[in-house]
């Protein structure tokens, strides 16, 4: 059951046509789910993430399909271009990290998120924590 908590593991992740795929080393940290307008908008649900470093992070296939959004001054998201998954959001006062979207990962993450952003705009509608 991979929790991916230590640095010997890989993890890999892809979007849904797989175009684009990435390896990043563990440890797997901050997982959240995000209920921010931005995230519902993007994932057209919730944003649910788990931060790796960025310097484990390694593009394996797509770079041609993998295109970026400057969604706010504060981060950009990479997504694919041909299928719109939204793969993973990079903040500008955390360029050490990058948060990985938990559904794009395969084989997927088994632990329950640390913590949640924005509860104030969670939606009725998700069922309760
Ligand atoms: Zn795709
Ligand atoms: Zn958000």
């Amino acid at each position: 059951m991979p929790n991916f908590d230590s640095p010997d593991d890989v993890l890999h992740g892809a979007c849904l046509c797989g175009a684009v795929a990435y390896r990043a080393q563990g440890p797997l940290f901050a997982t959240s789910h995000c209920y921010c307008n931005m995230c519902q908008r993007q994932h057209g649900s919730v944003g649910s993430y788990g931060n790796v470093r960025v310097d484990g992070f390694v593009l394996e296939r797509g770079a041609a399909e993998l295109t970026h959004y400057q969604r706010s001054p504060k981060g950009r998201c990479g997504f694919c271009s041909v299928c719109g998954s939204m793969l993973y959001w990079c903040g500008t006062e955390t360029p050490e990290r990058i948060a990985l979207a938990l559904g794009c990962l395969a084989p997927g993450w088994t632990g329950k998120v640390e913590r949640e952003w924005f509860v104030e705009h969670k939606p009725a509608w998700l069922p309760p924590a």
